[in-house]
């Protein structure tokens, strides 16, 4: 397939913010597409040359791409730097500066989406010496063929910043529609009208797989195969599998959930961490689906010597603790051991950290996601040696006493944790979904995750730094403005999450600058506890947060996980 089709689609999803427009776009793609095209096709479309888990990076910074450019387009880099800061989009600057130049057309190929797809892979694998120069000869070979569309987007895959806005639900339904089911698509209503139950059905099939490989590539095969091969795939181990997640709760309505008796359990202020074990290997992945194993090889080694299972998946919260007092620590102090890959003994040594491990999805070649709750928490206390501060199974009571939980709840917070999980002793594990069969019981419930999206530069003795933020809700097909929040920072680095630190984080992803007011590629998501949610027209939401102030930083979640519009909706309506 010529990178022509993919980059018109690319256009035609860029112009429209409906979902289902982009579904429909996607899907008439994809069946255009063939089978040895669909899974470059599928990963590019989200602007990834790299299934989720994959923890190969394209590694090139600003500098070797501005560079590239700038070879083969004859401008020159200050120039380039200038008109990406006015713009906003170095991919609509390359545009630009190719649309006027007339470029020699002496070598000029016409670009395959293969081509495109293995040159960009080949920038994760040279490494080392002389890497920089082919790195740039790479992004350059690429550009010299490329129309000045073509390099638009080839040089916003580059910066992995799409902009096309294909979130994961409008991915899935695009390969049901391509595939497995007809859904009647009127173009100028912008419905469908597909025989619902069937069409449900084909999405849970199609979702389900999704949650278990978290392989696009794999999926949109088997899916034009057919749905009897989707009902067949099984966990992967050494491929992560999306995470279960909880809904709210509250003391007076937990049981109301998940049923009397139920289990009850601290819920840790850490972070999400699954734990595969394969024989000797362990691999390590984040509620995102990265592989952090990299980083933590203090919890290999616990693994490796404390869980009796020759291979198993589990489900751990990572719990940060202070060395010497051996108390839990927020996860704000723990969070920068999730991006630190070289150099962690001393780290290790300054934050330990604790897995408390809550739930088994997999054992001796067997899936147990199926099974109840309480069978995978007995089969969890038979394969884990517990030692205290490295590896421990959640604190657990099963009750039907409302007493009980209530005396539970503050003996968990007393301890400095968020709260209490509840979970139903019956329920099976749902990959991927926010389920009522887990909920969670915080004292505070007036916390959204939101995505940064503007900012502005401070004044004063805070002129070096970005001192206000606006935040958004919603999800990667669009984003809604909700607020602004400059509350909760600290002056100084060691008294927690700062101005200093949030500033450089959002610096490199600075997309456009206008006086003082920045807009900012939306990657980074904080945490906002707030009085109350109002309406108002001042922000596309349609809501407004009273008193908002940021609690954390939240380095393990991105787009996919902040509060949709609906959640927003739902927090409104019952407050
Ligand atoms: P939050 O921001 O409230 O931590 P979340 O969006 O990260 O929530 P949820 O599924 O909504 O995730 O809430 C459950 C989270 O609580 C889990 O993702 C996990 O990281 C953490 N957690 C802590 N202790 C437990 C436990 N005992 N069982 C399950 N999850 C736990």
């Amino acid at each position: 397939m010529e990178y022509k089709e993919l980059v018109n689609a690319y256009e035609e999803l860029e112009s429209t913010s409906k979902r289902l427009h982009k579904t429909y776009i996607i899907s008439e793609l994809l069946k255009k597409t063939s089978t040895d095209h669909v899974e470059k096709v599928v990963l590019l479309l989200r602007g990834r040359v790299f299934a989720s888990g994959d923890s190969q990076e394209l590694g090139i910074s600003n500098k070797l791409l501005l560079k590239s450019i700038s070879i083969v387009s004859g401008s020159n880099i200050s120039d380039l730097e200038n008109l990406w800061r006015e713009i906003g989009d170095l991919g609509l600057v390359t545009e630009k500066v190719f649309s006027s130049k007339s470029q020699s057309t002496l070598f000029k190929q016409t670009l395959d989406v293969s081509f495109v797809f293995d040159t960009l892979r080949k920038l994760a694998i040279t490494q080392g010496q002389g890497s920089t120069d082919q790195k740039v000869k790479l992004v350059s070979s690429l550009l010299s063929s490329a129309e000045p569309k073509e390099a638009k987007y080839i040089v916003r895959t580059v910066l992995q910043d799409l902009r096309v806005g294909v979130a994961e639900g409008t991915l899935r339904d695009a390969i049901a529609w391509a595939y497995l089911t007809n859904p009647n698509y009127d173009e100028n209503a912008h419905s469908i009208s597909p025989d619902r139950e069937e069409y449900n059905k084909i999405l849970e099939v199609l979702q389900s797989a999704i949650d278990k490989t978290n392989d696009y590539g794999l999926i949109v095969k088997l899916a034009k195969k057919g749905l009897v091969e989707l009902e067949k795939v099984k966990m992967i181990l050494g491929q992560p599998i999306k995470v279960m997640l909880a809904q709210r709760s509250s003391l007076t309505t937990a049981f109301s959930s998940v049923g009397k008796p139920a289990a009850f359990e601290y819920k840790l202020d850490g972070f999400r961490l699954q734990v595969q074990k394969d024989d000797d290997e362990v691999k390590l992945f984040t509620r995102r689906l990265e592989d952090v194993t990299k980083q933590f090889p203090d919890i290999v080694e616990v693994v490796k010597k404390n869980v009796k299972a020759k291979n198993c998946i589990l489900d751990c919260e990572a719990a940060g603790f202070n060395p010497i007092t051996k108390k839990y620590t927020p996860f704000q102090s723990i969070s920068q051991r999730i991006k630190r890959k070289h150099e962690v003994h001393n780290l290790i040594k300054k934050l330990p950290i604790e897995i408390n491990v809550f739930d088994l999805l997999y054992l001796e070649g067997e899936e147990y996601i199926n099974q109840p709750f309480s069978k995978r928490r007995e089969k969890l206390s038979q394969i884990i040696t517990q030692k205290e501060r490295l590896i421990v199974l959640t604190k657990q009571i099963v009750t039907e006493s409302e007493k009980e939980v209530e005396k539970f709840f503050q003996q968990s917070l007393n301890l400095g944790n968020e709260g209490l999980m509840a979970k139903s002793l019956s329920s099976t594990y749902k990959p991927g979904s926010r389920v009522g069969s887990m909920v969670k019981i915080k004292p505070h419930m007036d916390e959204l995750d939101l995505v940064i999206v503007k900012a502005e530069w401070g004044t004063g003795k805070r002129s070096g730094w970005l001192t206000s933020f606006t935040v958004a809700c919603g999800d990667r097909d669009s984003l809604f403005e909700i607020g602004k929040v400059g509350t909760g920072l600290k002056e100084k680095k060691e008294e927690g999450l700062s101005f200093e630190e949030l500033t450089e984080l959002l610096r490199p992803l600075i997309s456009k600058q206008k006086g003082r007011e920045i807009e900012v590629t939306p990657k980074i998501v904080v945490s906002l506890r707030f009085e109350e949610i109002q309406k108002s027209p001042s922000y596309s939401s349609g809501y407004a947060l009273r008193f908002p102030r940021v609690i954390a930083l939240r380095e393990d979640k991105d787009l996919e996980d902040i509060a949709t519009l609906k959640e927003v909706e739902d927090t409104y309506k019952q407050q």
